[in-house]
């Protein structure tokens, strides 16, 4: 049968806005055309499509061993919040009001009291853990919750800040400051490694500055990534939360020397957030690269030829399929309406990143060949060698896509003595200069540049001695950039 050619999908196809001429809309086409998201009905909300909810159970994957390997259980706390427990503690009901949206009604009747939907559950988590913990002996309590939760953003964007959004969050409380500070790192390591390994994108630790800071905590500790635009990602947070809100809900226990005690809280989460960075960090004008260990097909294998070769490729291409599921996430692409190149593009859309190509003079050779998305290096594999050459193939996609990133962070991170020499790079990556700690400063510079404190990257001490904004005496090196 001779293959249909639909012109117009095609065409819809290589209609990927180029990255360099407008990133924004380069990533809402690729988005769409790799079939990850549709937009709700209602402003702020996205559907997720089994191609992007695929990745995001990797994730969940990955992180979920990690938290269990670290001792937490995941457990399921309730979706809305009656006010009262909301507002409890004072700094975090300040910093949530404006996005929290309530329930008044419940059927036909007005509630006596409003409802929140959970923003984050600190709070309701809190409230319950008064009441489980009661002696030294009850800690610590480490516990995580897959959930979703609702903020009422202003400016949205798929995956990166959406009104309703997929998260963990994890909630600890310890006997003492101490304990709760390594908890609070140790997650945040957890996080490291599973964004660095697994979605290939690296990321600077820090703490934030106190006008950063998560509402509530006493320290807020956090992953910034670059994206492919020169902004900055927060891709995920881990707070210290002191005894704000141990005291705010009265979590206490007796401890061994009869004294009864305020316990120490941590919360840490990441959210789908995280498929917005392996969009943003790998992406290209051909659309999707994603890296092999959360590719949901990591190899597609495309038949080509016609008539009655065509049968005897297809045919092989089945047993060669077979023999790489036994190993990998492998797809067969034979669909007889669309050609070969249409489909070379359409997988290199979907970011897939390694295709198997084989054709009649393959066959006759025992052979096939294997094309890279990363690089689009194209070589011949004798068929005894496929799946390790795969193995070896991925592994080496997996490596070059971070190498990639990372050399992309270092050409776009400038050091810098005064404000006014980030207008060179059109305000574009991460900068890092002097800060003399004053929010002052930090609130000048976003007003004037849209430049925020991404962190106080770990083990970084001021250079030239003096704040970039004000010129005064500098206490911290910072790391600065516009952020998503
Ligand atoms: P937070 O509880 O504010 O520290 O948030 C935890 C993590 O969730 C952040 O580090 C972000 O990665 C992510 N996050 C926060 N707000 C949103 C949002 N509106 N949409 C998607 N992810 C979000």
């Amino acid at each position: 049968m001779q293959p249909r050619r639909f012109a117009w999908v095609e065409k819809v196809l290589k209609e990927i806005t180029p990255k360099s001429s407008d990133f924004s809309q380069w990533y809402v086409d690729v988005i769409r055309k790799a079939d990850m998201v549709d937009y709700a009905p209602m402003k702020g909300f996205m559907v997720m499509k089994p191609y992007s909810y695929r990745i995001w159970e990797f994730i969940q994957e990955q992180m979920d061993r990690r938290f269990k390997a670290t001792g937490h259980q995941n457990a399921y706390f309730p979706l809305l919040i009656p006010e009262h427990l909301l507002a409890q503690e004072e700094e975090h009901i300040e910093g949530f009001s404006a996005e929290v949206a309530w329930v008044t009604m419940g059927g036909n009747e007005q509630l006596a009291e409003r409802l929140a939907i959970r923003p984050t559950s600190e709070t309701i988590i809190g409230a319950m853990y008064a009441q489980w913990i009661h002696s030294y002996r009850d800690l610590p309590v480490l516990i995580n919750q897959w959930a979703n939760v609702l903020r009422w953003e202003k400016a949205t964007r798929p995956f990166l800040r959406t009104t309703e959004f997929l998260w963990q969050e994890g909630h600890t409380v310890h006997r003492t400051a101490d304990e709760a500070l390594a908890e609070t790192l140790q997650q945040l390591e957890i996080y490291r490694e599973v964004i660095e390994e697994y979605l290939a994108v690296p990321v600077i630790a820090g703490v934030k500055s106190a006008g950063e800071r998560f509402a509530g905590a006493v320290d807020t500790y956090t992953l910034e990534a670059l994206m492919g635009d020169g902004r900055a990602l927060q891709s995920a947070t881990s707070h210290f939360l002191g005894q704000h809100f141990s005291k705010a809900f009265q979590i206490q226990y007796l401890d061994e020397d009869g004294e009864l005690k305020y316990g120490w809280t941590s919360s840490w989460g990441s959210s789908t957030r995280l498929i917005g960075a392996v969009i943003m960090v790998h992406g290209d004008d051909k659309g999707l690269r994603l890296p092999p260990k959360i590719a949901p097909i990591q190899v597609v294998i495309v038949p080509i030829g016609k008539g009655a070769e065509r049968e005897a490729v297809v045919a092989h291409a089945k047993a060669l399929e077979a023999q790489l599921a036994n190993a990998f996430r492998v797809k067969l692409d034979d669909r007889d309406e669309f050609t070969p190149g249409y489909k070379f593009n359409d997988w290199e859309m979907r970011g897939v990143p390694l295709r198997v190509e084989l054709g009649p003079k393959d066959l006759a050779k025992q052979q096939v060949v294997l094309a890279r998305r990363d690089t689009g290096e194209k070589l011949s594999v004798s068929e005894s060698q496929l799946v390790e050459t795969v193995q070896h193939l991925l592994d080496a996609i997996q490596s070059e896509l971070f190498r990639q990133a990372l050399e992309f962070r270092e050409s776009h991170t400038m050091s810098v003595e005064s404000y006014q020499e980030m207008a060179q790079n059109g305000y574009r990556g991460f900068f890092r200069g002097d800060w003399c700690g004053s929010e002052t400063c930090a609130d000048h510079l976003k007003a004037e540049t849209g430049m925020t404190i991404r962190c106080l990257p770990f083990n970084e001490e001021p250079v030239t001695g003096h704040c970039i904004v004000c010129g005064q005496t500098s206490r911290y090196r910072a790391l600065f950039a516009r952020a998503y």
